[in-house]
């Protein structure tokens, strides 16, 4: 497999099929065979421009069709796209343009203002702008690329630590995902699939490679408006889609959302835990399938799911993040020793297969540290599995705290206090304590029109929860800090508390 075979692949069975399309403008899509006009074209620039097979180069712009012109000629070109997410302060964008390497950079108008002035003398294309003079006429520059040459490459977001680029290759991750994974993801012949998770995203980027191998239509979403999204849905038909759940939460939220004609198949849903309140909530006003899948950017995006049959059947079952594909390899260890815990017994979860990226580009140590000689992937995600196989998330090992020597996963306790009527979001993280070594602080966001009372919302804690999960404190703020595909970032709500102390990961 590589981007030229997909690209090809689809161009002989349906030239005509529409590949990509804007969100809210059905009828300006763009074919298979004008898409691979368009990416012979970006690939004769790349080649003209002197950029090497191999070669990482930057894209830093919104959601849009116009991305995968440029990742397929990127592939064409024998080269590596590297997109990038147009939200992060310039500096930490300059970080990742210098250690990709890449000599150009594409970028939207928007990212174009902040980075024009910063990237040195670097080639810089500004979609919409230069872009039109600056693509070549559109020849196949025809380089060849091997199966275990970098497809893609995509920097973590970094809410556990400074950003890494994971790197793709053709013939593992690549393949599997337009193959196996695809099918796992249940596209069928003639999809519309909603791409509105960010494309510099795993969760963005696969969820569109693979529907587009399967030959399903991508309807791409620039910024994320939760009504537009649905009248996006209707309006081009979209039967199958990808979301997190605070996005899930925010098209439920949609007045009148439960009576619109609608029209989907399937939801897929992933990245953070779902209350089962929530997830319940969503099946309802969606009338559809839903599947949870769970993974990371470094397995390829999903290495687990839970059916659609298993959201029918409901139970228990919910509490969980279903089953690893049949092709990957699980085990639950104790990440300090790397043996396997007994069974049932929490510990990180660890997975080997094709799915696992190749590494992290220029980066031997941090490599080593996620990927273990035997090809293991060390998910940093401490879980248990039941007896039917499932794996059940706990949390992060990294946001684990210890406090008076007892463990306490804050998703346990975030879960007991989201129930709190004046509580419309929650973050619970370990702070310096004196005594306890570390002390379980809950930061909440109060629900619109309460003013949230922290002596009252830790007696609420301590009638549901053993004395040591309860909060010791409850800080109410205004937003928690958020990742682009809605995780709270941890370690920013964590630093003001821990300024002068060392956190020691346990
Ligand atoms: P970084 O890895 O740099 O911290 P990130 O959090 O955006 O950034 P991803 O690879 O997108 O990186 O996130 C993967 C993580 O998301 C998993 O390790 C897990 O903690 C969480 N996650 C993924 N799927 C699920 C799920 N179905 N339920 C609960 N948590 C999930």
């Amino acid at each position: 497999m590589s981007l030229r075979a997909l690209l090809e692949a689809r161009c002989a069975t349906a030239p005509d099929a529409i590949a990509v399309e804007p969100a809210g403008r059905p009828g300006e899509g763009t074919t298979w065979t004008a898409l691979r006009e368009q990416a012979r074209s970006v690939a004769a620039a790349l080649v003209r421009d002197g950029v090497a097979p191999g070669e990482r180069v930057v894209l830093v712009a919104r959601n849009d069709p116009s991305y995968f012109p440029i990742l397929f000629g990127a592939g064409l070109a024998g080269a590596v796209l590297t997109p990038l997410n147009r939200r992060l302060a310039t500096d930490e964008l300059v970080a990742m343009i210098d250690d990709s390497g890449a000599t150009t950079v594409l970028v939207d108008e928007d990212a174009a203002a902040a980075l024009s002035d910063v990237l040195g003398d670097r080639r810089v294309v500004v979609l919409g702008r230069t872009y039109a003079d600056w693509v070549g006429p559109a020849v196949d520059p025809e380089r060849a690329v091997a199966p275990e040459d970098v497809a893609f490459q995509l920097y973590t977001s970094g809410t556990t630590g400074r950003p890494k680029g994971a790197m793709f290759a053709n013939g593992t991750n690549l393949a599997v995902l337009t193959g196996e994974i695809a099918e796992a993801w249940g596209f069928r012949d003639g999809d519309v699939s909603l791409v509105a998770m960010p494309l510099f995203h795993m969760g963005g980027l696969a969820w569109a490679l693979a529907g587009m191998a399967r030959g399903a239509r991508a309807v791409v979403v620039g910024d994320f408006v939760p009504a537009e999204v649905l009248d996006a849905i209707e309006a081009h038909g979209v039967t199958t889609a990808f979301c997190v759940p605070t996005m899930l939460a925010a098209l439920c939220a949609v007045p009148g959302v439960d009576s619109r004609p609608l029209g989907l198949r399937q939801m897929i849903y992933s990245g953070s835990p779902i209350g089962e309140d929530a997830l319940k909530r969503a099946m309802v006003a969606l009338r559809c399938d839903f599947v949870q899948i769970y993974g990371l950017t470094e397995a390829t995006g999903a290495f687990a799911q839970l059916s659609a049959q298993e959201h029918r059947e409901g139970g228990p079952a919910l509490a969980s993040a279903g089953r690893p594909y049949p092709w990957t390899e699980l085990r639950v260890v104790d990440p300090e020793t790397g043996h396997d815990v007994p069974a049932g017994a929490i510990g990180e979860i660890r997975t080997r297969s094709v799915q696992n990226m190749v590494g992290y580009w220029r980066r031997p140590e941090e490599t080593a540290a996620a990927l273990t000689p035997e090809g293991w992937l060390c998910t940093g995600d401490l879980g248990r599995l039941d007896d039917a196989g499932r794996i059940h998330l706990v949390d992060r090992a990294k946001d684990r705290i210890v406090t008076g020597g007892e463990n306490v996963y804050p998703a346990e306790v975030e879960r007991v206090l989201a129930q709190h009527p004046d509580v419309a979001e929650v973050a619970v993280i370990g702070v310096p304590d004196e005594r306890w070594g570390e002390a379980v602080k809950a930061v909440v966001v109060p629900a619109a029109g309460s003013t949230p009372d922290p002596a009252e919302i830790v007696a609420f804690a301590r009638g549901r929860l053993a004395g040591f999960q309860s909060p010791k404190s409850v800080d109410v703020v205004e937003a928690l800090p958020r990742t682009a595909t809605g995780k709270v970032i941890k370690p920013t709500l964590r630093e003001p508390y821990w300024r002068g102390h060392d956190r020691r990961i346990h």
